[in-house]
This record gives structure tokens, C-alpha cells and sequence, in this order.
């Protein structure tokens, strides 16, 4: 894969899951990362091995790259590893409005407008309230977003940027505004043109990490110019990404490596069935629909949508692959479901069947 181009719609992928192993693999291998391997490092480790290196079939493939053939017996499977959601998160999402110079372009200046940064700030407002409570079904978690959007300047020396940097931006940013690491979470929105090297995102596609104990998300925004850059987003040109993304911060706030993607079996990029939950003007659910397309019609006034969430009892059953269910009527089950009244959610102690057989699917 040419990873210095963005990933077109159709490049099914999830991209945390690939952070996740990114920085397991700096664990185990931290002379891959030295200053002499840099410039080499993705014929040494390409994206398309790191992203399935959880899997038995990544690993393996390991064996015909020598400088990492060691990891055949070091790198762990995610079916051996049994998550617990015992610390969600609690605490804060900041909006990042970045303002990028772009030095080898004569200080061309890249930066999301205010039109745009606002109908994200006004939909994550809205949306934050049941994205907590589908996170609720995995656990307790005490959520807010901060009403104003924080200003974050950068220098680049060119359109591309490496996870690094976005470690650096978080150290930068909690200097900068004073933000405490465990209960502050910047949501970076990535204007479009600027491109993250060592993880190809789909435009409009995103992922979650963590920095210091600093939660943190990367959104890419698609081109903003379409007039229909609103909090409803009929297109889901952002608010499929940043809902996904919160969600699963809520659920996996520090991105470790055993936690699963609580949102991909739902989504439309990474499993290819792409469940929204659609809400009023007051706040009330409507309905859960999959993914019918950039001019499918949904049968109803709604003002903004939200990514489903995978519902805890399936959960154990998504593919350490993929992230997805298995094929079936599980998907409907699993992301369509009548949507969880707090009064009524209970904690319960989830993955039973956990690391048992999921590689049978
Ligand atoms: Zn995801």
C-alpha cells in the first residue's frame, strides 16, 4: 500500500487497531523506531503488515520481513488477552481548531473554517449525551465537552505528519491550556489536504490513542466546501468519525492494546454495515438505520445522527481480525437495538466467553 496517499472509501481498515499494534510493536521493537531506520521504516514494517499484526495471519506473514521475524514469537494474538472496562473515562473533550503552516509551501496556511469547526463543536454538544450512555452499557463513565473550541498553531514542514507528532501535539496542548492528562481529551480536527504518514486515514475516517495518560483523538475532516457541513451532516462527512471515536474513548480511554473497537462491527468503514442512531430536535431517538448510501433517503425529519455502538453481549464475538461479527443476522442484533434508557442499564461483568474461540468465525 502507498501509504503518502490518503485510503480511499473501499480500504476497509480499522485505523486504531493499527495505532494500537503501532505502538505495540515500539514496545517490543524500539531499534525499528531509531533515527537511522526512520527513513526506511515503512519498507521495514509496511502499514499493511502493522495493521494485521494482532492477527495469526499478520504475525505469520512476520516470517518474510527479517528484521521482524522475531515477533512470530513475541507478538501477542488479541484472542489471548481478556479486556476489562473497569476505567472508562471520565472527564472532558476539547474541540482542536488547527491552524497549519505548511513552511515548505512558502507558509501556506491549512485550517478547518470557523463555519465548519462551530457545526462540530455544536454537534458534539449535542451528540455527547447518548454517545455516553450507549458507552454506559460497558460501564460508568461521566462525560462533557468543553464549549469552546481551543485554538492549536502548528508549523509542518510539508502535508504530512506521523503519530509522534500527535504525542507531541498532546504534551503541546495540556501545557498550553493547562488541561489535566487523565480527564481531558482534544479531539484534533486534521484539515483536509494534511495527511497522518504511518497511519492512513480514509478521508473522514479518525482514530483514538493515548499520550501520557492523555486520551486523544484524530479526525480527518473531508473537503469542507459542500454546503451541507451542518450539525445534521446527512453526508456524515465528520460526525460518523467524531461520534465513532468518542465512543470508543469512552469505553477504552487510554487505547490499550486488549480493549476491542466498540464501534467497528457497527461501522460502515471498518465492517462495512455502517448502523447510525438518529435523534430529534429534542434530544428523543428515533430510530437505527445501516448505511443506504451518500443519497440513500432517510424516511424522517431527524437533526443529527450518531455511530451505533456494538452491543457488550456480542462483543465477545467480534473477529480479532477485523473487528467485525460474524456474517448473519448478528449485525442487526448487535447494532440495532432499542436504545438504552440509564435508568435502566446495569454493569454487569462482560466477556464471559472471552478468548475462548474467536478464531473459528
Ligand atoms: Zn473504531
Amino acid at each position: 500500500m502507498d501509504t503518502s496517499k490518503p485510503l480511499k472509501e473501499n480500504d476497509y481498515i480499522s485505523s486504531t487497531r493499527a495505532y494500537k499494534n503501532l505502538m505495540k510493536l515500539k514496545d517490543l521493537a524500539p531499534q525499528l523506531f531509531s533515527e537511522a531506520n526512520k527513513k526506511d521504516f515503512m519498507k521495514i514494517a509496511p502499514f499493511d503488515l502493522i495493521k494485521s499484526l494482532h492477527t495469526k495471519n499478520g504475525r505469520e506473514r512476520t516470517l518474510a520481513h527479517p528484521e521482524l521475524s522475531f515477533l512470530m514469537r513475541k507478538f501477542p494474538l488479541l484472542n489471548e488477552s481478556k479486556p476489562n472496562f473497569d476505567n472508562l473515562f471520565n472527564g472532558t473533550f476539547y474541540i482542536v481548531q488547527m491552524n497549519c503552516t505548511i513552511s515548505y509551501e512558502n507558509n501556506a496556511l491549512l485550517w478547518v473554517s470557523e463555519f465548519a469547526i462551530n457545526n462540530i463543536l455544536n454537534y458534539t454538544h449535542l451528540a455527547i449525551q447518548p454517545i455516553s450512555l450507549l458507552a454506559g452499557q460497558y460501564g460508568k463513565n461521566k462525560v462533557a465537552v468543553h464549549p469552546t473550541v481551543l485554538n492549536f498553531e502548528l508549523t509542518l514542514p510539508n502535508r504530512y505528519f506521523e503519530t509522534n507528532d500527535v504525542h507531541q501535539w498532546c504534551n503541546e496542548i495540556a501545557f498550553q491550556y493547562h488541561l489535566d492528562a487523565s480527564t481531558s481529551c482534544p479531539i484534533f480536527i486534521i484539515p483536509y489536504g494534511i495527511w497522518n504518514i504511518d497511519q492512513p486515514l480514509i478521508p473522514g475516517g479518525g482514530y483514538h490513542g493515548s499520550n501520557n495518560g492523555m486520551p486523544f483523538i484524530v479526525a480527518n475532516v473531508t473537503d469542507e466546501i459542500y454546503p451541507d457541513f451542518t450539525v445534521q451532516d446527512p453526508e456524515k462527512r465528520f460526525s460518523d468519525t467524531v461520534s465513532h471515536e468518542i465512543a470508543e474513548t469512552i469505553v477504552d480511554p487510554m487505547a490499550s492494546w486488549d480493549h476491542p473497537e466498540v464501534c467497528d462491527a457497527c461501522s460502515r468503514n471498518n465492517c462495512n454495515n455502517g448502523y447510525h442512531l438518529y435523534f430529534d430536535d429534542n434530544l428523543q431517538y428515533i430510530d437505527t438505520l445501516p448505511w443506504r448510501g451518500l443519497s440513500g433517503d432517510i424516511p424522517f425529519q431527524y437533526k443529527f445522527s450518531i455511530a451505533a455502538v456494538c452491543k457488550p453481549e456480542f462483543s465477545h464475538l467480534l473477529h480479532p481480525g477485523e473487528g467485525c461479527l460474524p456474517p448473519g443476522d448478528i449485525s442487526e442484533l448487535a447494532c440495532k437495538y432499542k436504545f438504552p434508557d440509564q435508568r435502566q442499564i446495569h454493569w454487569p461483568n462482560y466477556f464471559p466467553q472471552h478468548g475462548t474461540n474467536p478464531e473459528t468465525f
